[in-house]
């Protein structure tokens, strides 16, 4: 187990995330314990014990201090390396983006090396990244929004999967879904102003089927005024169908996302996913005679691949020429099958190498890298990164990722977001995350929301 005692609250979560990311074997049976007492902070484990003279240093001195001792002088075994230095953070974009405005770049880069630690092709990667972003970002508002809705329904579980999400052959809880979720979006009835993008996600919003899909596109278009992009997740190949991809092209559907996540038999059949990579050929190819910009996602570190495996799967998905990739590395929450039977660490010593080499290729074959985020409970301290062909990368993602404008989030699970850039503040509203509350008490929720609305000219 890591203990960390004394320190304040923020430096305890601080200095235990550090910890458990460079040595996520220390979550189990061995122990290492962290804590303040005086002007020292005091590091044990297996017998041993290390000091860190403290003294004075105010709280953003002691964060440091201590970060950068657990990071460059502690080597315990099990040691798992961190391209990120000592940040911990799942929006390592997001802190570039406020320095991009105080320092030059040179400056900026060496300032992520020497103060956070960061490897020197990571601070460069997040630096264009920030870039880019930036450059998206420049016509936002203050009353810039975007809009999400979200279905939790799938054809079946993957086992790696650790959401709120109900299998869609339950036909008697996605009609009473789609229902209320109808009724909320009529909540917001008025708007005028056009959200900068719209995403239908989940879940895999496409098993709803033609009709109920129709039905959710119809009000979101009817309430909404048309938005120049518009995502919706259809990620699961056995849910695609010409009706489905008419649906989506009758509604001013964009950009969709025909997630294989690894285009090896052996793997799909592992993961529960109950589609066959011929399926994924199939759709994408009946996908392509609707104009939609398409995303298509892979994950490192599946349970029982290798290197080749993930390689052999990017070379395919590249040669399928999607305007998108996202490489995600495969993170392990709690609920989540593989992570009850503990298989978490199985796959995870080729991660990093797996994820610069994509990067690599995939610049080569001229997709740049626009966004990328970090998970908790991320196997080998991977990351994630969506990378896009000129002129196709998703706005919602961006902002979504860097909180760089409201989110009106609608339906179960979903998280609604009101920026306040003036104050640099963000009020949360949590829509109920289970079936049965939201069904019955969506409402309450819904009035926060209304009411935060009203800060803002939409
Ligand atoms: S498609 Fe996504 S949400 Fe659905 S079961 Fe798989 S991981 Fe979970």
């Amino acid at each position: 187990m890591i203990n960390v005692q004394g320190f304040n609250e923020g430096l305890r979560h601080n200095y235990f995330e550090l910890l458990r990311m460079l040595y996520p074997s220390f979550m189990g049976e061995k122990n290492l314990d962290l804590k303040e007492e005086g002007d020292w902070a005091y590091l044990e484990t297996e017998g041993q014990k290390q000091s860190i003279f403290l003294g004075d240093l105010d709280q953003e001195g002691k964060r440091l201090r201590v970060k950068q001792f657990l990071f460059q002088d502690l080597d315990l075994e099990g040691r798992v390396s961190s391209p990120f230095g000592i940040l911990t953070g799942v929006r390592p974009v997001k802190l570039v983006l406020e320095l991009l405005d105080q320092m030059n770049e040179a400056d900026l880069l060496n300032y992520l090396q020497d103060h956070y630690l960061i490897e020197g092709d990571m601070a460069e990667l997040l630096v264009d990244i920030a870039h880019f972003e930036k450059k998206a970002f420049a016509d936002f508002t203050r009353d810039s929004y975007s809009l999400y809705v979200h279905i939790p329904f799938c054809p079946s579980r993957c086992d790696y999967c650790s959401y709120p999400m109900i299998k869609s052959s339950n036909q008697e809880s996605l009609r009473a879904y789609v229902d209320t979720l109808v009724k909320e979006i009529g909540r917001f009835q008025g708007i005028t102003r056009p959200p900068s993008s719209i995403y239908l996600g989940g879940g895999t919003p496409t098993s709803l089927g033609p009709h109920f899909l129709e039905k959710v596109l119809d009000e979101i278009v009817k309430i909404f005024p048309e938005s120049p992009e518009f995502t919706v997740e259809a990620g699961r190949p056995d849910t695609l169908t010409q009706d489905v991809f008419s649906v989506l092209r009758d509604h001013r559907v964009t950009r969709i996302s025909i997630n294989p996540q690894s285009m090896q038999e052996k793997t799909l059949r592992r993961l529960n996913r109950q589609h066959s990579i011929q399926e994924i050929y199939d759709s994408f190819a009946l996908a392509r005679d609707y104009d939609f910009t398409i995303n298509m996602d892979l994950i490192v570190g599946l349970l029982g691949e290798g290197i080749e495996d993930f390689r052999d799967s990017l070379e395919k998905v590249i040669q399928l020429n999607p305007e998108n990739i996202t490489i995600h590395t495969l993170s392990l929450k709690n609920g989540s099958k593989l992570f009850e039977q503990n298989q978490h660490l199985a796959a995870s010593h080729f991660i990093q190498g797996a994820l610069k080499e994509s990067r690599t290729l995939l610049r080569e074959k001229t997709y740049n890298p626009y966004y990328l985020y970090r998970q908790k409970k991320i196997l080998s301290n991977g990351y994630n990164v969506g990378y896009s062909k000129k002129g196709t990368a998703s706005l919602y993602n961006m902002a979504m990722m860097e909180e760089q404008e409201s989110i009106l989030g609608l339906g179960m699970s979903s998280s609604s977001k009101f920026y306040y850039p003036e104050e640099n503040r963000i009020e949360k509203v949590g829509q109920y995350k289970n079936l049965r509350d939201y069904l019955g008490h969506w409402q309450e929720k819904t009035e926060e929301k209304l009411k935060l609305k009203e800060d803002f000219q939409w």
